[in-house]
């Protein structure tokens, strides 16, 4: 079990919180940018206000943002800060640095390895 202090958890829980309202921001500059003025305005909450647009350009921003809202829901696991592979601490450092990490780095190359659509031309 990773062992994360609480003081570490609320520095991660801010980062992310921070994270999830530039994305947020990002999104409506996105929409401005495109001329979907219909959707700036709305105040709530962007996963509504993506419901029914074309979100081609947004789509980057809007699934990081769903794996901020999944991080910040799995903060207040136990095991939260493990390695979903081999269940190894993923590190402090690394959780600041990447947020939303559900991996450690070893296994993280190692996934990016096996689904990587592209085939690394050295093997
Ligand atoms: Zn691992």
């Amino acid at each position: 079990m990773a062992k994360l202090t609480d003081e570490q958890l609320s520095q991660l829980k801010t980062k992310l919180q921070q994270r999830y309202l530039e994305l947020r921001e990002e999104v409506r500059d996105e929409l401005k940018r495109s001329g979907d003025e219909r959707y700036v305005d709305l105040a709530g909450s962007v996963a509504d206000m993506l419901l029914d647009i074309n979100a081609a350009i947004v789509d980057r921003q809007v699934n990081e943002m769903r794996e901020v809202e999944a991080t910040l829901k799995r903060l207040a696991e136990l095991n939260f800060g493990d390695c979903i592979d081999c269940g190894g601490e993923i590190g402090f450092d690394r959780l600041m640095a990447y947020p939303t990490a559900q991996r450690c780095v070893r296994c993280q190359s190692l996934h990016e390895k096996t689904y990587s659509h592209e085939p690394n031309p050295s093997l």
